[in-house]
């Protein structure tokens, strides 16, 4: 069903000059821009940016000539009868040996690192500054879910003991397209560490983004002598064949990151399907009288603006607790001040300007998006309004608004795009309070120096990932497993980039002698 990819000689892949931006830090947002923007004076920074520039030079399909064909109805039963046939052979492969071929995935990925990034900034709209951490995080989850693989085999030293692992069987990943290689990359060798054949679905505005990524996947199970069957992907149009596939009763398991719209559907299509879902967030960041300003606007402006708003870690609320609320108090008077500056700052642009901070939305605003953009609701006012740049409707500057009202639609809902409200709160309670009404529990942070508000806000926040004195995306591969409560996750709920994720794919069954 997809067409071979190639790579002309004159663009072999190139690894990214060391000294360039830390490996360990997955979100481009905000600080990277002073990063691009620095002056020449470092060697390293200088290599970096000449890397950078060579990239966003680059002619779009020459970087993946040629993407899949849309499938057919057929094409979709055949690829679900080759990945079917796969299976055995696959959960047949020892897991130590499955973890060599994820290890071999993550040295292909770094690899094709300046491919994906070039594919990332010319078909996701993100710029290289989010999207090289995002080949960071891939290359990470690669060598991480192989370490999972190992620890299946009952003889690994920390093997999980009395209990037999069997793998699942066929895997539809469908991932979005927010993240279009570290979500996608993610779910197919999480699967592959479990022993499951993958039929892996791209999203619509970045199907390539995951063709790069599964050619680096082929290009490892071909050294190892694994046939290509074991991941094919398959790009159907929304309706009719999403749903054909999803109901397909060879399908044994969906991993889906994306709306929680998304995920209702599929339950709708298919009641009983066995699903693991990261859904929707509408996120917030609590800052407290006690907070550094400056901090907390740094890390405030990078949770809500990096790649446009448009993750679902993104912070959409901030909560100021206190006197911090008060426009009137010092506290209060100067982080305002501090976020109007800082948002009006933004340089926003095409991806492929080195100075942009803030790129495109990856499809025209629309929906809540464009309402949220533009419409205020009582008792709100723009501390920074809007402004659309662009005929299409891609292009934002980013919005700030005060005084949304506890209960609003802004409050409540999940707009996924460049617009942040402040809300505010007498005490850390009714803080969580403001948190807890919203239906989804993804990320939240909170921003203060005293460790009573920090401890009272930890053991009564209601998300998958709580941040403290830190801006609320990028988490870490091991060091911050990503996924959410509430509204936010359907299914087991073992986070992704954490300890038990790969184990969550797979069925265990009792293997004590008196079982
Ligand atoms: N893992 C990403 C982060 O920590 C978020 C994924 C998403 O937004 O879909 O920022």
């Amino acid at each position: 069903v997809r067409a071979a990819a190639t790579t002309p000689d004159d663009l072999a892949p190139r690894r990214r000059p060391r000294a360039g931006v830390p490996d360990d830090e997955h979100d481009g947002a905000g600080s990277r821009g002073g990063f691009w923007n620095a002056p020449d004076t470092d060697p390293a920074v200088a290599a970096s940016r000449s890397w950078a520039a060579e990239i966003v030079a680059r002619d779009p399909a020459s970087v993946h000539p040629r993407t899949a064909p849309l499938a057919s109805a057929d094409d979709v039963d055949a690829v679900v009868a080759r990945a079917l046939a796969a299976a055995p052979g696959w959960a047949a492969v020892p897991p130590g040996v499955r973890g060599d071929v994820l290890r071999s995935c993550a040295d292909r990925l770094e690899d094709a690192r300046a491919d994906l990034v070039a594919t990332m900034v010319h078909e996701a709209g993100k710029t290289v500054a989010e999207s090289d951490p995002e080949v960071s995080e891939a290359v990470d989850l690669a060598r991480w879910y192989a370490g999972s693989a190992d620890r299946l085999h009952p003889d690994h030293p920390d093997a999980f003991p009395g209990v037999r692992f069997t793998p699942r069987g066929v895997t539809l990943v469908t991932p979005p397209w927010n993240f279009p290689v570290a979500i996608p990359a993610g779910g197919v060798l999480a699967a592959l560490a479990a022993g499951s054949p993958v039929v892996a679905k791209p999203a619509h505005p970045a199907p390539r983004c995951f063709e790069v990524v599964v050619d680096a996947i082929h290009a490892a199970l071909d050294a190892h002598g694994i046939a290509r069957d074991v991941v094919q992907l398959v790009r159907v149009p929304e309706s009719d064949l999403g749903r054909r596939l999803v109901t397909h009763p060879d399908i044994a398991r969906v991993v889906l990151t994306g709306s929680i719209d998304t995920a209702r559907l599929f339950a709708r299509w298919r009641p009983a399907l066995d699903v693991l879902a990261e859904t929707s967030g509408k996120n917030a960041i609590v800052v407290t009288a006690s907070a550094d300003p400056d901090l907390a606007v740094a890390d405030v402006v990078r949770s809500a603006f990096g790649h446009a708003g448009q993750k679902c870690s993104a912070a959409s609320l901030l909560i100021l607790v206190g006197t911090a609320g008060d426009p009137r108090s010092p506290i209060g008077r100067r982080l305002r001040r501090g976020l109007v500056s800082a948002v009006r700052s933004l340089a926003v642009g095409p991806p492929t300007d080195l100075g942009t901070v803030m790129g495109p939305l990856t499809e025209p605003a629309d929906g809540k998006l464009l309402r949220a953009l533009t419409r205020l609701d009582p008792g709100e006012r723009w501390l920074v309004e809007p402004r659309r740049l662009d005929d299409a409707g891609r292009l934002w500057t980013p919005g700030l608004k005060d005084g949304v009202q506890p209960g609003s639609w802004f409050h409540l809902t999940e707009c996924f795009g460049p617009v942040l409200g402040i809300m505010t709160a007498e005490q850390i309670d009714d803080a969580v309070e403001i948190q807890d009404d919203v239906a989804f529990g993804l990320t939240g942070g909170i921003h203060s120096l005293d460790d009573a508000e920090i401890d009272e806000w930890l053991a009564t926040v209601h998300v998958g990932n709580a941040y403290v004195n830190r801006h609320i995306t990028g988490a870490i591969v091991r060091r911050q497993p990503f996924g959410g409560w509430k509204a936010s996750s359907v299914g087991p709920g073992a986070k992704a980039g954490g300890p038990h994720y790969v184990a969550q794919l797979g069925d265990w069954t009792d293997a004590s002698p008196t079982a």
